[in-house]
Order: C-alpha cells, then structure tokens, then sequence
C-alpha cells in the first residue's frame, strides 16, 4: 500500500495543537518527502518516520538570578536534543523572548535534516531560553549565563551535546556559559562551538553561515546560467548571519541594497559597500545598537516597520527569522523581478511563500541547504577541538566550500526538476531524511 502521510499528520496536530511552528515544518517534510517514499520500498518504515519526528530528550530547567541592581530574575531554559543517530546532539542556543517549545522542536528537527545533509558526524538538537540579552547591561548578560551554565553544565558535553551560538547568542554569551562551565566542571573541554579564537574557537566560524549562503546561491547562480555581478540583492537581519551573507555577496560583486533588524529596514539603492558594512558590524555586532544610527551617518533611508522584500531586486536572502517572508511578501518580490531567494535564515518563507517560489519557476534555496555553513564549520571546530590543532582561515573556508558544493548537489540529485527549474526544496528535505532513515534502521527501535 502507498505511503500516506496523512494519518501522521492528523496525529501531531492533535498532539501539539498548539505547537504552530514545528507543525509547520512537520507539513512542509511530509509534503516534500512523501514522492520519493512511495517510491522507494526501502524508505516506508512508518515506525523510523515517527521516530524522527519526536525529539529524543526535552529538559526544561528554570533559571533564576539576581542582576546587577539586587532584583530577583526568572527566566525558562531548554534543550530540545532531536536525534543522536548521527553523532553528538548538535544545533544553537537562542535567547529570545519568543523562545518556546514550539519554536526549538522546529528548530531541533530542521537542524536534524540539515546536519544529515553535511554528511558530516553530527546530531541534532536545539536549546535557548526566553531570556533577552538586548534588554540588559553586559554585566547582567553575565550574570544570567552563569545562572543559565549551573543548570545546564551537566548536558554539554564534548562527546554528547556540543551547542553552539543562534540569534542572541554571539561569541559573547558563548564564552560565558563556556567558561563558568568549565569552572563547574572543573577542566576544559570542547563543550560548545562559535568560541572565540583564544578559547579553542574555529577560524570563520562566525563568517561560516552567511559565506556558505553565498556558496549555495554562487551554484545556483552557475548552473542557471546566471550572472552575480550583473545583479542585486535584499538582505534582511543584521546579525551575524546577514552581516557576513553581505559581506561575501559584495565580494561576489553583487550589490547589496537592505540590511534590516527589528525595528525595519535600511535601504541603500547605490549599494552598500566595505565603509558602510565596517560600521553596521560596529553598531549592530558591537555596540549592540540601531539601524537608524547607520542612516543618520550615511544619509540613508530607514524605513520604520517595514521589511526588505517591497523593494526590487533579483536576489533574496531572508537572514533575521522564522516567518519573516509571507505570500505577500513573495508575491511583491515576484512581481518587482526577483529570480533567485536563498534562505540565511532557518525557516523565514512561509510555506505559502515557498509555494509560490516554486509554482512560478522562482530559483528557491531552504535553509536547511543554504544555511548549513555554520553547523559545518562548528564541526570543523569540534574536530580541531579533539586534534588540539588550529586550521588556517584558507582551510576551513575550502572545507566550508567542499561542504556548501556537496551539499548543493544532494539537493540537486535528490530533487529533480520542477517547472524546470532545479527542485531544491524537494532535494534538501529527501537527501537529508534518507540518510537519517537509514542510520536510524540501521541502529534498530528504541
Ligand atoms: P543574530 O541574533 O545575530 O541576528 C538576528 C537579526 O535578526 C538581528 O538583526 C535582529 O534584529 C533581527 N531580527 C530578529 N527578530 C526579528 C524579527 N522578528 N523581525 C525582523 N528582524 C528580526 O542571529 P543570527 O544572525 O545568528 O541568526 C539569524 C537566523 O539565522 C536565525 O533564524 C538563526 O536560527 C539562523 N541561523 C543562524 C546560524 C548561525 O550560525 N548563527 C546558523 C544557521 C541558521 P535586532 O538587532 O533588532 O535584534
């Protein structure tokens, strides 16, 4: 009998009702996978699907601390650890006040077809807390990692749970949950990735996210018989994600038009350029401020509570979060031109969105593809970390491109063609769940 999704569909949203966003993506795999399911007998064990869809472990702890003018603080922790069935659970904190069960279970299961598409020895998990460090001095931002590490120190661990940096969580809170974990654990081990050069970090590891975007698109480019200096680009976020993402494509010779944060969008229709994104790095990376300081330099527009997608261009890179790109949104992006979108970002399309991308022949990267780069490079941290050796930047950015190419022609292997135009999303979701389906038979039921 053909493979039906459908009653596992039913099944989580009855179970998680509530839980909309890793819903979202249960959907969208099942939808994308289900073709090459039925037609390959081999892949139609219901039990190993299920398996992969239930995270193996979820602890919850509570975080409580004191900050720095004696008032008591509360917060919620977690770590969600999806898969170990390819190696040491793997995959990002995030501190964000949005921070939840629904949105880690997204992000742990996301991460486990992603780290599956590596091919490299990875895991998957997912952790954070509801905690804002935008909100709080350096000093409390301390304070609260160190609370958060009491509780959390027994879980990292080099050869079970190695976690990395996601979005509030950057070399700095990085480096303080690594060192009062070390101090708890009393030795120094590689517990955590995304550290800094002088605590055993990876060179690029922070570039390696939005370079290996770049990578991924640079194929895309290639194989569709387009060219990156003939074009423009919206990037959204001023993270570390959409930083580098910008700083790659400008060497690419594309022109970037919009970075965005929170509060909108910044736009620039001459183009960004090296003196323009050396001071966004320093007031959004360093001084943790706002966009507007960057227009008010420059004599640029800000548009307040707007996004990047109203505006022309041929190539979009969503690199802030979750459900930034909506059909709307899609819709304007098609309408002005855009022939290319690559997501920094884990899950910013909606899967309306993605729809569209792909019924009107859109050249469509997900993020599980096209954002790979970091969890690569933090591998390549973990490795360095058990070799005690440091590999040169020129290094670890041919291993991050051997990776990003590898990974480009699974999606391309696995996902045909649709209206045609190369299926990506197709692709990513099946090399990524076929290799996990088989580490999974292959070690039995438990
Ligand atoms: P950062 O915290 O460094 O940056 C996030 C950026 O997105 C900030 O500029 C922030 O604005 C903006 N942002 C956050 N929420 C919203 C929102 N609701 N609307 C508009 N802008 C918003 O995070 P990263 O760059 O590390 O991560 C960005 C994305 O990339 C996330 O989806 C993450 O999961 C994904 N990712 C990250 C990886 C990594 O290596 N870091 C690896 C793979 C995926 P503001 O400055 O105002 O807060």
């Amino acid at each position: 009998m053909a493979f039906d999704p459908q009653p596992i569909v039913e099944e989580f949203h009855d179970k998680y009702t509530h839980q909309k966003e890793f819903l979202q993506v249960v959907d969208s795999f099942l939808n994308k996978v289900t073709p090459f399911i039925r037609e390959n007998p081999d892949y139609q064990d219901r039990g190993v699907i299920l398996r992969m869809l239930e995270p193996d472990q979820i602890i919850s702890f509570r975080v409580s601390w004191v900050d720095s003018e004696g008032k008591e603080q509360l917060n919620r922790g977690y770590r969600v650890q999806f898969n170990r069935a390819l190696g040491p659970y793997k995959g990002g904190l995030r501190f964000h006040p949005s921070v939840n069960l629904s949105i880690l279970k997204f992000l742990g299961f996301e991460q486990s077809l992603k780290n599956s598409l590596t091919g490299l020895q990875l895991g998957a998990a997912k952790g954070g807390s509801d905690f804002n460090p935008g909100d709080h001095s350096d000093l409390d931002v301390m304070r609260f990692c160190q609370a958060f590490a009491a509780e959390f120190f027994h879980i990292a661990n080099s050869e079970a749970d190695v976690p990395a940096g996601d979005i509030g969580v950057s070399e700095r809170e990085i480096g303080y949950i690594f060192g009062y974990t070390n101090k708890l654990k009393r030795k120094f081990s590689g517990s955590f990735t995304g550290k800094s050069l002088e605590s055993g970090g990876s060179c690029l590891r922070p570039q390696a996210t939005g370079y290996g975007c770049l990578y991924f698109v640079e194929q895309m480019l290639r194989d569709n018989d387009l060219k990156p200096g003939k074009m423009t680009a919206n990037i959204s976020g001023a993270g570390s994600v959409a930083i580098y993402a910008c700083e790659k494509a400008l060497e690419m010779g594309i022109k970037v038009q919009t970075l965005s944060d929170s509060r909108g969008v910044l736009v620039d229709k001459k183009g960004l350029d090296e003196e323009k994104l050396a001071f966004i790095k320093e007031v959004k990376m360093e001084k943790r401020g706002k966009m507007e300081e960057v227009a008010e330099k420059f004599g640029l527009e800000f548009e307040k509570g707007k996004k990047p997608w109203g505006y022309a261009c041929d190539i979009a890179l969503p690199c802030a979060t979750q459900n930034e790109l909506s059909e709307e949104d899609a819709e304007k992006l098609i309408d002005n031109g855009c022939k290319v979108v690559a997501e920094g970002a884990n899950m910013p399309c909606t899967n309306e969105a993605v729809d569209l991308f792909m019924k009107e022949g859109i050249l469509y990267a997900p993020g599980k593809a096209s954002n790979a780069g970091g969890v690569s490079v933090s591998a390549f941290e973990m490795a360095q970390n058990r070799l005690g050796m440091r590999w040169s930047a020129e290094e670890v950015d041919e291993k991050l491109r051997q990776t990003m190419k590898h990974i480009y022609q699974q999606c391309v292997e696995y996902g045909g063609k649709i209206n045609g135009k190369p299926n990506y999303v197709t692709g990513a979701n099946t090399a990524g769940f076929a290799r996990l389906y088989r580490a999974m038979k292959n070690q039995g039921v438990f």
